[in-house]
């Protein structure tokens, strides 16, 4: 995917680079370890392009381990919605799927060494009193008063926990560290707690379950990670991360670095807050095309080679900033104008009819898929005296600037013939309604033989051989830049968000269209069709944006 010229350079790569050359690590292996309780987002999708095209361009490996410390939060269906989008965005993984819950037994263990080492106790404290003694930001925590409790004791305890006999909240199992330290997370930190519920790996089996900070780096040394890459949130994190993995007895010493994570303008990025569109029906799914979910952007259709260079483009770094959406969208842009074919499909119709052209005749138009793009091949048009073209395209008068069709003046139809205006028909309100022009055989590819030069190009279908279709028009989600600072993200959701058009006329090759793959409508953007249809066969076009950048103009 990535030849070798083409490949980024940042800061984590730079320090591999040196891990490699100093002989600290003979070959690299990463992992992307999300937490099974909602869809990938596109944050997420800079994790996953950084840490599997580390793998990928050093010739190493790239675990997928799902994060399953917090059962009642998490869904078989996330575990497999992530899998799908991870192999969508063109990555394998090494081996299996891995599950940190894989390591229980493991990390049971390493618990147990913790205690017997008389680093770690089983501390009776309710949450409210575990609150007090942590002490604030400015005042050092105390010493719990079973800080000092003796190892048999504590093995007893622990023992105790993992039978069942302790009620949830009652008590847990934290590491020994220093209540003083000034990173919280050192101030004795819980590493079990008790929660008696079903798991979607383990079943029954266990009632206590590990904390993130404590299963997080041994899964990562479990499994031989060299370089374990993760977001800024986790930078103090990283005392504890190191402690844990001094202080037991463990396979690897990985290293944990962190990185900025990808904010956007207009979105959410917190699958906590993307659940409540979802659960609260703000959107349709988590799949919506609104949604800034990896799995959004390929119902929207986006492609992966799209996204994977929005994540190159942006790079990776340590300082915190938000992305604008032009950016994203130019590389979407750029990659369908290079490789959608184009396609005809006239939203708001209006008729036009050619006077001069015979009743009966029906034409098939040879028309090229691709502006410059041999390699798209052709297709076939069906032409005839009757076609839509767009209501906007016509007006009875106009001045020189508007270069579509007017009463007395000649246009282009795209692919086929130029015509000229010679009057129209309007209903009670003054809509036009129908459009009568004359057409000049003679200029089937080629330009009027008088000199003249029509001024511009409008796209028109066959009325008959048409095909109806319903377009869906998507905009940002929310009306401000950033939705995440507002108190309540609900005042600033757009309520235009989503236009849908029906009555649309579409070409009638696009009844082979294939969801999620993208055509240029001509003059009007990208679309695709939708991949949730429900009734068979109909046509639901998704714009997955438009031909020109409208962002810069909406943030100036
Ligand atoms: P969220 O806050 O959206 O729920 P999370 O960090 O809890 O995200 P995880 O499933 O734990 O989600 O994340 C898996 C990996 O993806 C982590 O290594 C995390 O650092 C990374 N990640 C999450 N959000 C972003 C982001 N916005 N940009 C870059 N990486 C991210
Ligand atoms: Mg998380």
């Amino acid at each position: 995917m990535s030849d070798a010229e083409n490949r980024p350079t940042n800061f984590i790569r730079n320090i591999i680079d040196a891990d490699l050359d100093s002989g600290k690590h003979t070959s690299v292996q990463t992992r992307f370890p999300p937490e099974p309780n909602g869809f990938l987002h596109i944050g997420h999708a800079k994790a996953i392009c950084l840490s599997f095209g580390i793998a990928q361009d050093y010739n190493g490996k790239c675990n997928l381990r799902f994060d399953d410390t917090n059962p009642e939060k998490e869904d078989i269906d996330y575990v497999h919605a992530i899998q799908k989008d991870v192999q969508w965005l063109g990555f394998e993984w090494a081996g299996e799927v891995r599950y940190s819950s894989n390591y229980f037994d493991q990390l049971h263990g390493f618990a147990v060494e913790l205690i017997e080492k008389g680093l770690a106790y089983v501390c009776l404290l309710n949450a409210e009193e575990t609150r007090e003694y942590r002490g604030t930001l400015n005042k050092p925590g105390k010493n719990s008063p079973y800080r000092d409790t003796s190892i048999e004791e504590n093995l007893a305890l622990f023992a105790k926990m993992k039978n069942g006999e302790f009620e949830e909240g009652v008590c847990a199992l934290r590491a020994k560290i220093d209540m003083s330290s000034s990173f919280m997370c050192m101030r004795d930190p819980i590493i079990y707690r008790v929660r008696f519920v079903h798991h979607h790996q383990t079943g029954d089996k266990w009632c206590i379950y590990p904390m993130y900070d404590f299963t997080h780096c041994l899964s990562d040394a479990i499994e031989g990670i060299t370089h374990s890459i993760c977001t800024l949130e986790f930078q103090d994190n990283r005392r504890l991360y190191d402690w844990v993995i001094e202080n037991v007895s463990v396979p690897s010493t990985p290293h944990q670095y962190e990185f900025s994570r990808l904010n956007l303008e207009y979105t959410l990025m917190s699958k906590r807050k993307l659940n409540t569109l979802v659960e609260e029906n703000l959107v349709d799914s988590w799949d919506d095309p609104r949604m800034p979910t990896i799995a959004g952007f390929r119902r929207r259709g986006y492609t992966p080679a799209s996204i994977r260079e929005f994540t190159k483009r942006i790079g990776v770094t340590k300082m915190e900033n938000t992305i604008e959406m032009s950016v994203l969208e130019a590389c979407i842009r750029e990659d369908l104008n290079d490789n959608a074919p184009r396609a005809m499909a006239v939203l708001d119709p209006i008729k036009l009819v050619i006077e001069n052209y015979p009743e009966d005749k029906q034409e098939d138009l040879v028309v090229k898929n691709h502006p410059s793009d041999e390699a798209h091949g052709t297709r076939t048009v069906p032409f005839s005296k009757e076609l839509y073209i767009e209501a906007e395209d016509f007006r009875e008068e106009a001045n020189k600037k508007y270069k579509r069709l007017v009463i007395d003046k000649a246009v282009r139809l795209r692919g086929a013939y130029v015509v000229t205006a010679t009057r129209c028909d309007k209903d009670e309100q003054g809509n036009v309604t129908t459009v009568y022009c004359t057409y000049n055989e003679d200029t089937l590819g080629k330009n009027p033989t008088d000199g003249t030069k029509p001024k511009g190009v409008i796209h028109w279908v066959d009325a008959d051989k048409s095909l109806d279709a319903t377009v869906r028009l998507y905009d940002r989600l929310f009306t401000v830049p950033n939705p995440a600072a507002e108190d309540d993200f609900h005042k600033v959701i757009n309520p235009e968000s989503l236009v849908e058009i029906t009555g649309v006329k579409v070409e009638p090759s696009l009844a082979d269209a294939k969801a999620e793959s993208a055509y240029q409508f001509e003059r009007q953007g990208y679309f695709c069709l939708d991949n949730d249809i429900k009734e068979p066969g109909a046509l639901i076009f998704n714009r997955t944006v438009g031909l020109r950048d409208t962002w810069a103009k909406v943030s100036k």
